[in-house]
């Protein structure tokens, strides 16, 4: 009988090449990996859709896809990426390829097993996700000075709580810090107050409009 195999394999909900939406990087071609699963239930979460379901793909089938698809920055979405196994081999694999390669990660996985080479953008939950309890702090001991920290804000209560957070760990002072306001759809009711709140900090903090929602919405694959 055949021994079975260890090939790394991947649950994959969908691969496409579309525009860097959020981060510093926002604007530039990018090809989307995103895989299958996530822990958390964010109450404004954009991509339930990728919560279950996906396809099998071994490492190669996926490296060849993002070949196919060409752009030289790769980011690994989800879901949460970083739940599965074969995430790791993946990233050390794109970036032994040349890709520039991202992570977004929703922040509850200890981030210590990334690959140094891969940018890590990484959410903090504030209390309007409901899921703030499931921060990792130890997480914030694995940030290189390329890692970006995110904060998806729902209202003034969640921006406040934010802007508290990053002087406590004066992440502002080491990283780019990313204010994203709730988007519905196209549109964001709360993006204006967010722009005022984020010119007014204090902080160094920068105002994060998701650009892929402003000319897609909420379209999978886009
Ligand atoms: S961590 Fe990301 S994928 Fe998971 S529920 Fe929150 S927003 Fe959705």
């Amino acid at each position: 009988m055949a021994a079975a195999s260890s090939a790394p394999v991947l649950v994959v909900t969908e691969i496409f090449r579309s525009l860097q939406g959020e981060s510093s990087f926002a604007g530039l071609p990018c090809t989307f990996v995103r895989l299958t699963g996530c822990a958390l239930r964010c109450v404004w979460c954009d991509s339930a859709y990728a919560f279950s379901g996906g396809s099998t793909r071994t490492l190669e089938d996926v490296l060849a896809e993002v070949a196919r698809l060409g752009a030289p920055l790769v980011e690994l979405t989800g879901g949460e990426p970083l739940e599965q196994e074969g995430f790791y081999p993946l990233a050390a694999a794109l970036c032994d390829s040349g890709y520039a390669v991202l992570v977004e990660t929703g922040g509850h996985v200890p981030l210590d097993r990334v690959d140094p080479r891969v940018i890590k953008i990484v959410d903090i939950k504030c209390p309007g996700s409901g899921m703030e309890s499931r921060n990792d702090l130890e997480n914030l001991k694995f940030l290189g000075s390329r890692d970006e920290i995110k904060f998806v804000v729902a209202d003034r209560q969640d921006f406040e709580w934010a802007e508290a957070f990053v002087e406590k760990h004066a992440l502002d002072e080491g990283h780019v810090v990313l204010i994203s306001p709730v988007f519905e759809g196209r549109e964001s009711p709360i993006a204006a107050p967010v722009a005022e709140w984020v010119r007014d900090s204090k902080r160094r903090l920068r105002l994060n409009l998701q650009i892929h929602k402003l000319l897609w919405g909420d379209v999978p694959g886009k």
